[in-house]
């Protein structure tokens, strides 16, 4: 496995990958890598000749108040599953290399999917996501990159903008996996103390509540937040920043489901914020 640390050294890669007629997979992450990424390696492999992970803790996408300083980051363990995995290369650059001094030119979806959801908490975030990712899928030269259903709207957002434009690059989602509680694997859940990862729980079971209601014939979206919100309202140390239902993957606002839904909470525990989500009324992706 190769790791790259420089633009010349990725470019260089991609380029030699490409010139053999390679299919180029890529998986960006930030790292501290759990069974959630391994997961988008796993399906990069399956459909790609080559796969690039690259691990970078991108500062655009951080607010002012939120946690990059202390967001973890631990290469070398990263490295040995990324090894195991069989990934090719790992592409892991400073903030420096990615963003030199004078460093002004960033992409914008300008629209509604960057402004409910995450995009009300976290101003600029998904403008830091999708100028890092504009960035990387260019370096890789990637044909193909996956991305975690976890991050529902991330996925949205990378899919309108390569598509606005013109980036020849598939997108590719990949179903959120769990602990066996039901806890959706996050890099942040390390935060968390053993009684705050049991209380975490409350987010899976909530959506689970809600998916059942539905399948149960409540299709009416104020009534499924209800249910969602009250369920969290039981666990004290749970404190709700969104329940949400959109149509997915438009996410517009609608009042009866008759058409794939997105149902996402983002609920904070202790210091730790977490998202959770699922689709109701089908996959669409
Ligand atoms: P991150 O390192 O948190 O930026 O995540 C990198 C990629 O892994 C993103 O596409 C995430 O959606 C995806 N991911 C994170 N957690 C999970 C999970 N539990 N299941 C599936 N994908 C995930």
């Amino acid at each position: 496995m190769e790791i790259l640390r420089t633009l010349e050294q990725i470019q260089t890669f991609s380029k030699k990958s490409k010139e053999s007629g390679k299919i180029i997979g890529l998986v960006p992450t930030m790292g501290a890598l759990h069974e959630g990424h391994l997961s988008l390696v796993e399906y990069a492999r399956r459909q790609c000749d080559v796969v690039i992970v690259s691990i970078f803790v991108n500062p655009v996408q951080f607010g002012p108040n939120e946690d990059y300083t202390m967001y973890p980051r631990c290469f070398a363990q990263d490295c040995e599953k990324l090894q195991l995995a069989g990934v090719d290369a790992v592409f892991h650059p400073t903030a420096q290399e990615m963003y030199p001094n004078g460093y002004c030119t960033y992409v914008m979806v300008d629209g509604e999917i960057t402004h409910t959801l995450c995009g009300t908490q976290r101003p600029g975030h998904f403008r830091g996501v999708a100028t890092v990712v504009t960035k990387l899928i260019h370096l890789a030269q990637a044909d193909k990159a996956f991305f975690g259903q976890k991050d529902a709207q991330q996925v949205v957002v990378v899919r309108t903008f390569t598509k606005d434009l013109n980036i020849p690059c598939s997108i590719i989602t990949v179903p959120i996996v769990r602990e066996t509680s039901g806890l959706a694997r996050s890099s942040r859940n390390r935060y968390l103390s053993p009684v705050e990862r049991k209380a975490a729980c409350i987010l899976s079971q909530s959506l689970r509540q809600a998916k059942d209601a539905y399948i149960r014939g409540n299709h009416n979206a104020d009534s499924l937040k209800q249910l969602v919100t009250q369920h969290l309202q039981k666990e004290p140390l749970a404190l709700i920043d969104y329940v949400s239902l959109y149509t997915y993957p438009g996410l517009e606002p609608i009042q009866i489901i008759s058409e794939p839904c997105l149902l996402a909470i983002a609920v904070r525990i202790g210091t730790v914020r977490l998202i959770d989500n699922v689709i109701l009324g089908g996959d669409p992706l």
